[in-house]
């Protein structure tokens, strides 16, 4: 497995919301940059996987329906500098701020009315 040759990715540096980490010292995983889906990190890169479907490949019978091709962001390589505890604080902490927004007021505006109709406007 080779490296997509891309600058490092630290864990610390990414929302805390993109990153999955064990408390038995697992498997990390890590949402792909370039694909957004759940990739696992293993030996410091992001596995090998083939990025999203070539549009309209549904249409194609299972045997014909061409292979997407490999993600861009297969290999990237991950630096894990976040223990496990340093990761849920900063979730819990992102959970707690987003508790804590306000929602915005709704402004209705106000209809305008409805124009008589033609026989309406005859009958005036
Ligand atoms: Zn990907």
């Amino acid at each position: 497995m080779y490296s997509n040759r891309r600058p490092v990715i630290r864990l610390s540096s990414l929302p805390p919301n993109l990153v999955s980490m064990s408390d038995r010292g697992g498997c990390t995983l890590v949402g792909c940059p370039d694909c957004g889906v759940w990739r696992s990190v293993k030996r410091s890169m992001i596995t090998p996987h083939r990025g999203p479907d070539v549009p309209g490949a549904e249409a194609w019978p299972n045997e014909f329906r061409p292979l997407a091709p490999w993600c861009p962001g297969s290999g990237q390589k991950v630096k894990v500098d976040l223990t496990f505890e340093e990761w849920r604080a900063r979730l819990a902490e992102g959970c707690r701020q987003a508790g804590q927004r306000r929602r915005t007021r709704v402004m209705p505006r106000p209809k305008p009315p409805a124009a008589p109709a033609v026989v309406q406007m005859a009958a005036r």
